[in-house]
């Protein structure tokens, strides 16, 4: 009868004040990124460091916001914004990959659609410039998940991805930490205080939601070592029904506790438990809001560091909130939305605002 009432109403209403009644709302679009977290010392870092990160987190933003603003899908901004983050020298991934015990740069990836829960992922490679293109590769163009080492790097050359000298990964301060961490018996967490790993997670115009994280690993690691950032679930998830999350951290601990995986499940068992309760109750929302998000992320990293890991996530949910949880000091991180947020950060005080598109 309601209904009913309504069609009639909309039937009588002059064509403009329909147009107004039925126009679309405004398209809408999010992204968080990150640059790795870890123990952050305000007095150890000079203005000229923080400004170089600022400025290059800020590119990394810009490239992925643009794609979104343009109506591009969530898949292609993840990229976007990885791509110059691999390019930096200042961060643990792609060029200024931290060293392998053995002096090379082994670098790794990983990236999922999560409209239909497609991944890729590659491990060890050494001679891509840019591994998340590799790991999208692997999702489009192989029947496989994760492809590592050699094989990899035959698969990219297959699929005529050019091949980078491996000098071109290895930087002066990244060979310095394999020196001193040798010279000084360091455990890696001591000769980098941080994380340097870069990751991205977006929603798009359409609803899509998609996420990539693409990392050196950890200084000195041996014997193949794979962290978490190619192993989907724990350092990349994305599920439309629920969240996109890309990890930073001890890399052991998030695969323990699947990190990115757990998040989205949580998310999703939240949606799907008030989506039931609101056929039995006025009292309970169907939406899964902020607190829910933020609470879950909270909750999945106190259980990182409970295990004695630390590091951080980013994630966006299918409202268009673009979340940040961390249990170091600072977290290299940014995002923006449609709303006109768009904000990057480095200690743990310093979001500004709520990064929820609101129309
Ligand atoms: N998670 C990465 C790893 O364990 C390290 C990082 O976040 O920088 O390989």
């Amino acid at each position: 009868m309601k209904n009913f009432i309504t069609l009639i109403a909309l039937a009588l209403m002059p064509a403009a004040a329909l147009a107004e009644t039925v126009a679309p709302p405004p398209p809408k679009w999010s992204l968080a990124i990150h640059g790795g977290a870890g123990t952050l010392n305000r007095d150890a870092m000079t203005p000229e460091k923080r400004a170089a990160y600022e400025a290059a987190l800020q590119v990394a933003l810009d490239a992925g916001a643009k794609v979104l603003a343009e109506g591009g899908s969530a898949m292609d901004a993840v990229k976007a914004a990885i791509i110059p983050m691999e390019d930096s020298p200042l961060f643990n991934a792609g060029r200024g990959a931290v060293f392998t015990w053995d002096g090379t740069n082994e670098l790794d990836s990983s990236i999922m659609d999560g409209r239909d829960r497609s991944a890729g992922a590659v491990a060890g490679v050494k001679t891509v410039r840019n591994p998340i293109l590799l790991a999208d590769k692997v999702r489009t163009a192989s029947p496989h998940v994760m492809l590592m080492g050699t094989g990899a790097e035959q698969f990219a050359a297959e699929q005529g991805f050019a091949v980078t000298p491996p000098e071109y990964f290895a930087t002066p301060a990244r060979r310095e930490a394999l020196e001193r961490m040798k010279a000084e018996q360091l455990s890696a967490l001591d000769v980098d205080h941080k994380f340097g790993t870069v990751g991205a997670v977006a929603l798009d115009q359409n609803g899509n939601l998609a996420a990539g994280t693409s990392t050196g690993g950890m200084t000195g690691k041996r014997w193949g070592r794979v962290g978490d950032a190619p192993v989907i679930g724990a350092g990349t998830y994305a599920d439309n029904r629920a969240c996109a999350v890309s990890a930073t951290g001890w890399g052991e601990y998030f695969i323990r506790v699947g990190v990115a995986h757990e998040i989205c499940a949580r998310l999703r068992a939240v949606g799907e438990f008030k989506a039931v309760a609101e056929d039995v109750s006025d009292e309970i929302p169907a939406e899964v809001g902020m607190d829910e998000a933020q609470y879950i992320a909270d909750a999945v990293m106190a259980d990182v560091a409970g295990l004695g890991g630390d590091g951080g996530v980013i994630l966006v949910t299918p409202d268009g909130r673009a979340i940040f949880s961390f249990n170091t000091s600072g977290m290299n991180r940014g995002r923006a939305t449609s709303a006109g947020v768009n904000e990057v950060a480095i200690f743990g005080d310093e979001d500004k605002a709520s990064a929820t598109p609101d129309h």
